[in-house]
């Protein structure tokens, strides 16, 4: 199976950067990075460059295909910004990623993590995961429902697909 893209947002995308690991892919974000630092970074370790600077695409050739890249119009809400860099790559929803730091999600027992959520959670919850990276603790609750569907509808397609 092919290995899933890698995502460098530019300082402007740091909400689609979010989105991007809920929707399972990696993607690193550095409000600091300097541009030819972010551009090098993407070069070097193979990186998609997720931009709306128009600027920084021409002033760096990405055009000229060294660096994959995609132009995120300006003006979009992050799911928005998902949404169209999910179509222009054509992108499945892939097992969800840490939202902090983009690390892979373990399930855990409720045991494993029960100092970490709280006692309403802990009763009404059975599915429980922890960020492989972080150590921040996700559940199946009404909050992801909201953001789950919201990833469906951003996929290519999107909106019909099985939950
Ligand atoms: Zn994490």
């Amino acid at each position: 199976m092919e290995r899933p893209p890698e995502f460098f947002c530019d300082a402007m995308l740091g909400g689609l950067a979010r989105w991007l690991r809920a929707a399972g892919y990696p993607a690193r974000f550095d409000v600091h990075i300097a541009d030819g630092e972010l551009v090098r970074r993407c070069l070097e370790e193979g990186y998609v460059l997720l931009s709306s600077d128009s600027g920084l695409l021409e002033r760096y050739a990405l055009a000229e295909g060294l660096v994959e890249h995609v132009f995120v119009p300006l003006g979009l809400r992050p799911v928005q910004q998902l949404a169209h860099v999910m179509g222009e790559l054509d992108l499945p929803l892939r097992p969800a990623r840490c939202m902090d730091c983009g690390e892979e999600l373990q399930e855990v027992c409720l045991r494993q993590v029960r100092h970490r959520v709280p006692p309403g959670v802990q009763r009404r919850m059975e599915d429980f995961f922890r960020c492989a990276g972080c150590g921040k603790v996700y559940w199946h609750g009404t909050h992801w429902e909201r953001i789950r569907r919201q990833l469906q509808r951003a996929a290519p397609g999107g909106g019909d697909g099985p939950g």
